[in-house]
C-alpha cells in the first residue's frame, strides 16, 4: 500500500472513532526496537501514553501532521464513543494453542439463531488468515457486555480500546484493509442486531431491560406519561410557555462535549428537566419535538436511550422535584417493566451531602438562573446569612462540580 492509499485510510478511519498513532512495523519488527514477547504485541501499541483521553482525535489536520512525522506508524480507533467492535479472530493452531475461527463461529451463531448480521463497515486484518473487525452502533444503557456466550474467538471491543484501522501494517507484512464494499464510504455503521446484543449481555436482568422497553419511541412516551412524573415532585405550579422553555434550552451548547453524544443529550435533557421541571407532560412533549432527536447522527430514537436519560436527567432534578405530598404510585403503569426500571434508577441515585454554600448558591441559581457567577456571589453576600464571604471563582467551581445540576 503506497503512502497515499494509506493516508487516506487512516483519515476514512476517523468515522469509526478519534485516532491515535501507534508503533508501526518496518521490516517485520516493531518500531519500538523490543522483541516479540508475551507482553509485546509488535504494531500494537501506542506511541505516547495518555492515549485513551488525551492524544486521539479525529481532526485531519493533526493526524496528517503525525503521519509526516511518524511516516511508518501504525494507528488505532478508540472504540466505545461512537462505535464497538466484534472482533472475529482467525487463527490456525500451534503446539499447545487451539486453532481459532471467529468466522465460523459468528456463522454458527447466525444459523442457531435464523438471522444475520447486517452489512456494516468491517476491516480485514493484516494478519492475512481473514480475521476481521465489524463495527457496530449500540445503546448507551445496555449494561456490561461480554463476548458472546458459546464463543471463543469473537471478541468485543468497547470502552476506550484501541483498534489498529485500515492502512496500518500487522506484523506479517501485510496491511489492514477496509473489506470491499464496506468502507465507511460505502456502508452506514450499522447498529448491533437486539438478538446478538442479548447474548453478550451479562446477566438477565439486564436483557431483561432493553429488550422489554418497547423500540417505538410514540409508546414509550405514552408510558412515560402514564408513570408521571418522579417520585417526590412538585404538585404543577407555575407553567412556564413553550416559547420560554425553548429559549432557554436554544442557550444550551449542544456540541458541549463534541466526542460524547450522551453527555450532550444529558446535558440538554438536564436543562429541559430544570426549566419545566413541575410539567412532566410538557418536558416529555417538548424532548419529544425536540431538533436534538432529529440531529443527523444522533443515537436517540432508541427507546431505551431515550427513557435512560430523561430519567437521569429528573434523578438529577430531584431537589426541585421534592415535595411533602405522596405521588402517584410509579406501578400504575401499564409497562411494568418501565416502572421497575425508573424505580430501581430513583432507588440506587445517592444524594452526597452539600456544604452550606454550594446549597446556597444551586438554590439561588435555581430561583433565579439568569444570574451569573458575579450575580450570585454578590446577591449571596448581600444577604449575608452564610459564614463566609462567597467568591466568583467559588461559584464557578460549584458550577463545574455540579454541573448535572446546573
Ligand atoms: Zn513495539
Amino acid at each position: 500500500m503506497i503512502s497515499g492509499e494509506r493516508l487516506k485510510n487512516i483519515l476514512l478511519s476517523t468515522k469509526l472513532g478519534p485516532i491515535t498513532p501507534f508503533f508501526g512495523i518496518v521490516n517485520g519488527n516493531c518500531e519500538c526496537g523490543k522483541p516479540p514477547n508475551d507482553k509485546h504485541k509488535p504494531g500494537k501499541h501506542p506511541r505516547a501514553g495518555g492515549w485513551q483521553h488525551k492524544n486521539a482525535t479525529t481532526d485531519h489536520a493533526t493526524i496528517r501532521q503525525w503521519f509526516g512525522q511518524y511516516p511508518d506508524a501504525n494507528f488505532a480507533a478508540i472504540t466505545g464513543i461512537d462505535t464497538v467492535v466484534l472482533d472475529l479472530d482467525v487463527r490456525p493452531g500451534g503446539p499447545g494453542k487451539p486453532a481459532k475461527d471467529g468466522i465460523a463461529e459468528l456463522a454458527h451463531l447466525e444459523n442457531t439463531a435464523a438471522q444475520q448480521i447486517p452489512p456494516t463497515v468491517t476491516v480485514f486484518s493484516g494478519s492475512g488468515t481473514g480475521a476481521k473487525h465489524l463495527y457496530f452502533a449500540i445503546p448507551q444503557n445496555v449494561g456490561q457486555l461480554q463476548k458472546p456466550k458459546g464463543t471463543t474467538a469473537i471478541d468485543f471491543q468497547r470502552s476506550r480500546q484501541a483498534v489498529i484501522v485500515p492502512g496500518s501494517r500487522h506484523a506479517s507484512g501485510h496491511f489492514y484493509t477496509f473489506a470491499p464494499g464496506l468502507s465507511p464510504d460505502e456502508v452506514e455503521v450499522a447498529d448491533l442486531p437486539d438478538w446478538i446484543l442479548a447474548l453478550m449481555q451479562k446477566n438477565a436482568a439486564a436483557t431483561r431491560t432493553t429488550t422489554t422497553i418497547t423500540d417505538d419511541i410514540g409508546k414509550l412516551f405514552d408510558e412515560l406519561l402514564k408513570i408521571g412524573p418522579p417520585p417526590g415532585s412538585l404538585p404543577p405550579g407555575r407553567l412556564r410557555p413553550d416559547e420560554i422553555v425553548m429559549r432557554k434550552m436554544k442557550t444550551v451548547p449542544m456540541r458541549k462535549y463534541p466526542d460524547n453524544r450522551s453527555h450532550s443529550d444529558s446535558h440538554w435533557a438536564w436543562t429541559l428537566a430544570r426549566n419545566c421541571c413541575h410539567h412532566w407532560e410538557q418536558y416529555l412533549r417538548l424532548w419529544k419535538d425536540s431538533a436534538i432527536r432529529t440531529l443527523p447522527g444522533t443515537k436517540c430514537g432508541r427507546a431505551s436511550y431515550e427513557a435512560d436519560i430523561l430519567e437521569k436527567a429528573f434523578v438529577a432534578q430531584r431537589q426541585q422535584w421534592k415535595s411533602k405530598l405522596t405521588q402517584r404510585p410509579i406501578d400504575e403503569t401499564a409497562n411494568p417493566a418501565i416502572a421497575k426500571y425508573i424505580r430501581k434508577r430513583a432507588a440506587t441515585h445517592r444524594e452526597v451531602p452539600r456544604s452550606p454554600i454550594t446549597q446556597a448558591v444551586l438554590a439561588l441559581h435555581h430561583r433565579k438562573p439568569d444570574l451569573d457567577d458575579n450575580g450570585i456571589a454578590r446577591v449571596l453576600n448581600a444577604k449575608g446569612t452564610l459564614d463566609r464571604e462567597v467568591t466568583r471563582n467559588n461559584v464557578k467551581r460549584i458550577r463545574h462540580s455540579y454541573e448535572h445540576l446546573w
